[in-house]
């Protein structure tokens, strides 16, 4: 921590931090005075999901799918234009990157290549957005992710979104038709049917071609498998064990914080929902007086009701003693937001960035929030050589928030000036003042 402090951007890359004193610009350089603010270097956001974002349906919806947790939202993505969704994405990405994410890891559920083609189209400057790391297609087994599909047509449809792992031949060609694609890294889905060997497989088969492997495992099965098949980052990772933790700090396997559904999340998004379609259809019946009242009654009615409380029931607990656990236990962590819900009254970026600060509420220290999206993350990415910190040779990705994060780290929600590769996103400090 540097105070105060200036830091000289040549082309995209930042050239010099220092003392203002000691880091002279050039004349004819764009100074950007941005007051009393802090700057940090510019978030990253390890897990998410630019290109779905369903709407959580009522509870009866859910109900009627045997498992209860995958949502026709997740299916309308499958089965709608490819070419919608990537326009879609193309907005969620820009609305990551005005809150001050300009990295993003984007970890399946794209199509075969929403998310390498958003990635390039940002690249090339046709779309604004963070700089992304695209896993292209989940692998998985064959699982209950998508219910009562056309059987006649369930293998293709499933394969638009997924790579089906079967057997250790099968897990290396899943990777190499991402690599086709020209994913960043190899993102697997684990459950209890994925075995070490095959887990095994693709890891070999993708560190070859030098792409990490990131492994959603929830349950102490899937832990273990990715533990013993060397993956490289463990998402999620709820009912890891102490032991697990030492053998992850054995072996410097990250610990990728997604508190989610942390501080009732899911209850404000089914709540917002709710109250969003019942105006307006109340809207709709503007004229009809009695109506509308009927319907206002009918909100309230629902807002307070069981179900809609029911949706939180997950996390709050969990991580209140998770995130001190893997804290204690030296394993290396990072934090990703795993947005992919619509969030009513929410751009993507306010949604995903609202996950963060909630870590402190479980437990964690302001500045270790902090490493877990900046230093922490470029690491876990294996880009800690261009992103992450806020030093020469690195990119010129810079936030800054008007008050002090490390003693109130919601600051991080309230993000004034956004810079990605020297290019000023969004500046609410100060005009700038050509020297
Ligand atoms: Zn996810």
């Amino acid at each position: 921590m540097l105070s105060p402090a200036a830091v000289l951007i040549e082309n995209d890359k930042i050239k010099a931090v220092g003392a203002p004193s000691k880091v002279q610009a050039p004349s004819g350089a764009k100074v950007f005075d941005l007051g009393n603010a802090t700057l940090l270097p510019g978030l990253i956001d390890s897990h998410t999901h630019l290109l779905v974002d369903p709407i959580t349906p009522a509870e009866a919806e859910r109900a009627r799918h045997y498992n209860g947790s995958f949502l026709p939202g997740l299916l309308l993505a499958i089965i709608e234009s490819p070419s919608k969704r990537v326009l879609m994405g193309a907005q969620l990405a820009r609305e990551d990157l005005e809150s001050g994410i300009t990295t993003v890891r984007n970890l399946g559920h794209s199509g075969i290549d929403g998310d390498t083609e958003l990635r390039d189209a940002i690249n090339a400057g046709r779309v604004p957005g963070p700089r992304i790391l695209a896993s292209g297609r989940k692998l998985i087994t064959r699982g209950d992710y998508i219910q009562s599909l056309n059987p006649a047509l369930a293998d293709a449809i499933l394969e638009q979104e997924f790579l089906l792992i079967d057997g250790t031949d099968r897990a290396r060609q899943a990777v190499r038709q991402n690599e086709f694609h020209n994913v960043d890294l190899i993102k697997v889905a684990a459950d209890e049917n994925l075995t070490v060997p095959e887990l095994t497989a693709v890891v070999e088969e993708a560190h070859r071609k030098h792409l990490k492997v990131a492994v959603h495992a929830v349950d102490k099965t899937s832990i273990q498998t990715a533990i013993d098949a060397g993956a490289d980052s463990i998402e999620h990772g709820n009912e890891v064990t102490d032991e697990q933790l030492k053998q992850m700090r054995g072996k410097g396997i990250f610990f990728d914080f997604t508190p989610t559904s942390y501080g009732d999340f899911f209850t404000k998004v089914v709540q917002g929902i709710i109250a969003e379609s019942l105006t307006k259809r109340a809207e709709r019946l503007e004229a009809d007086q009695r109506n509308r009242q009927r319907y206002s009654d009918l909100a309230q009615q629902v807002l307070k009701s069981e179900f809609v409380h029911r949706f939180s029931a997950s996390d709050n607990q969990l991580y209140n003693t998770l995130v001190q656990r893997v804290v204690k236990s030296g394993v290396k962590f990072a934090a990703g937001s795993d947005m992919g819900w619509y969030f009513p009254g929410k751009t993507r970026g306010q949604a995903s960035v609202s996950r963060f600060p909630v870590l402190h509420q479980a437990g964690m220290t302001s500045l270790d929030v902090i490493r877990a999206i900046t230093t922490n993350a470029a690491e876990m990415l294996g880009w800690q050589d261009r992103i992450g910190a806020v030093e020469p040779g690195k990119f010129a990705d810079l936030v800054a928030v008007s008050g002090d994060p490390s003693a109130d780290i919601t600051e991080l929600e309230r993000v004034r000036f956004v810079m990605k590769g020297g290019q000023v996103i969004r500046n609410e400090l100060q005009e700038d003042q050509s020297k």
